[in-house]
């Protein structure tokens, strides 16, 4: 076997190898940073961002849906019944 064809093997292999892990695995759950939520947790003065409950156990909710958007204007604190209900209706 000549070295490029031993190398386009090699290559065909890592390209599969990529296609089966992006297939399997999950879109990691990548969160907001601490700083951010803490800031969402003052300004929402410790509420749920719908129902205004005071909120004990806290869900931090991508607005647009887009886990990947973890900026400060995507976080909002939502009660887990809320937060149940926005998932919910996607
Ligand atoms: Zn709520």
């Amino acid at each position: 076997m000549d070295i490029e064809s031993f190398l386009g093997r090699q290559a065909n292999h890592f390209v599969k190898e990529l296609i089966r892990e992006g297939l399997n695995v999950k879109t990691p759950r990548v969160n907001f940073s601490k700083k951010i939520r803490k800031l969402t947790l003052i300004v929402q003065r410790n509420r749920c961002n719908h129902c205004q409950r005071v909120l004990d156990v806290v869900n931090f909710d991508h607005i647009d849906g887009n886990r990947a958007n973890n900026s400060y204007s995507n976080c909002q604190a939502l009660c887990p019944n809320c937060h149940a209900k926005k998932t919910r209706r996607k």
